[in-house]
């Protein structure tokens, strides 16, 4: 882990004329980052002081962070002192010198020779150009240590750390980076036409990423970002998230997909109709998966786990008759499970599910043998024979999601 120092020039500091909010805002944001900040010191605009605390920073940190005294008046000394440390001369950044001539020759106003001080840089180092302000930052590598001199106002000092030093920090490999990921799911288009729609953003991708994945009657886009930190990980994903919307967000149904269970609670809180199930097979299963989704109790009553025969017949009110003639595992048992427990729960609609998810054939039936029935206030029960194949617990997936279909056609 690396260790990072900041460094506050300004007699003004020392003198508590001004309150050093640099050294606080730099602190929290490179806390932020995971860099360890171990030191701080402030220095007036003094040549040898300046010297020795840059010498004391070199000697124990990875990362120094120098905010103040890079300004055109002659006691912003920091360059000097860094000079002193580094053994490099002062020299004119171009660049920066052509911009302030741009200021001044814009308002015709007169450059002084301290307005050319702006404009130095000593040899070796990076110049980060600000663009709120006049006061580039500058970058320097002394053995092992990289430095960073940032002006002291603070509107410039912040931008140059989000705009420039940050992205250098990562540059070098001073920065952990996480991943965070979002999923967009999209219902009614197909993998390859929201690829071919996403093609130019799919092949320029690289922070973040973009995978499309084709599920269950839904796409799902899924956008992965590398960061240090959470904020700047939503600040990319938001903005990638706006250009695929942009172009496809008739199919956009949210950051979940709209599965089976959403989609049938949505219909019948359309048609204000509630609905109750009676499950043997599933054991619970179906009903599971209809409260995981919130809003489900507007539409949901409830569920009996008819697993035995006995509880069948004493607590669902399945006559006896069918159980004995037609057997737990047959249309008629499916078709009276639903309507029985319709009744029982006050609901507009009930499903039943029975079947075979064992080893042995029940009542004849073999393994994958499910019957599921649903039963309305109106209109004759329906029902449903399937032939499922797997383990147990596949086929009570299985027999749980076609009911959901079934349900919802
Ligand atoms: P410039 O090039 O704009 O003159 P500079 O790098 O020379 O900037 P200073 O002259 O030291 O920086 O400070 C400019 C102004 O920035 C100060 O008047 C002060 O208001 C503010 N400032 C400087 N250092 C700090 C600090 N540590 N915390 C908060 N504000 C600061
Ligand atoms: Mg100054």
């Amino acid at each position: 882990e690396k260790t990072c120092e900041i460094i506050s020039v300004g007699t003004e500091l020392l003198l508590g004329q001004i309150d050093d909010t640099n050294a606080t805002w730099l602190s929290e944001k490179m806390a932020t980052l995971g860099l360890n900040v171990y030191h701080r010191q402030t220095i007036g605009d003094n040549r040898k002081r300046l010297y020795e605390a840059f010498k004391l920073a070199q000697s124990r940190s990875d990362l120094v962070i120098v905010t103040g005294g890079l300004g055109p008046t002659d006691d912003d000394l920091t360059r000097d002192a860094a000079c002193d440390l580094f053994g490099c001369s002062l020299e004119t950044d171009l660049d920066t010198m052509k911009k302030i001539e741009d200021f001044y020759q814009k308002r015709e106003m007169k450059m002084t020779e301290n307005n050319r001080k702006q404009a130095l840089s000593f040899s070796g180092a990076t110049v980060f150009q600000n663009e709120v302000g006049m006061a580039p930052g500058l970058c320097y590598r002394h053995e092992e240590t990289v430095w960073y001199f940032l002006p002291g106002v603070p509107t410039e000092m912040k931008w140059l750390v989000n705009h420039r030093l940050i992205p250098d920090l990562y540059a070098r490999d001073f920065l952990q980076y996480q991943l965070y990921s979002r999923e967009l799911n999209f219902q009614g288009i197909g993998e390859s036409t929201i690829e071919s729609e996403l093609i130019d953003l799919i092949r320029e991708q690289s922070n973040p990423t973009i995978a499309p994945l084709a599920g269950d009657g839904h796409v799902t886009i899924r956008l992965t970002a590398k960061s240090v930190s959470k904020e700047e990980a939503d600040q990319l994903l938001d903005r990638l998230q706006e250009q695929i919307l942009s172009r496809v967000s008739n199919y956009y149904v949210g950051d979940r997909p709209n599965t089976l269970e959403r989609q049938l609670i949505g219909k019948l809180r359309d048609k204000q109709l509630t609905f109750s199930a009676c499950e043997s097979i599933t054991g619970g299963l179906f009903a599971s998966q209809i409260v995981s989704e919130s809003g489900a109790s507007d539409v949901f009553r409830g569920a009996v786990v008819s697993y035995t025969n006995e509880v069948k017949q004493h607590v669902v009110n399945i006559p006896k008759e069918i159980l004995e003639r037609f057997g737990a595992v047959s249309e008629e048992c499916a078709r009276s499970m639903a309507e029985r427990s319709r009744v029982l729960m006050g609901s507009d609609l009930s499903i039943s599910f029975t079947g075979v998810a064992g080893n042995e054939p029940v009542d004849g039936h073999s393994n994958g043998t499910v019957f599921i029935a649903v039963s309305s206030k109106e209109g004759p029960t329906l029902c449903e024979k399937l032939n499922l194949t797997g383990k147990r617990n596949e086929i009570r997936q299985q027999a749980t999601k076609q009911g959901l279909k079934f349900f919802l056609n």
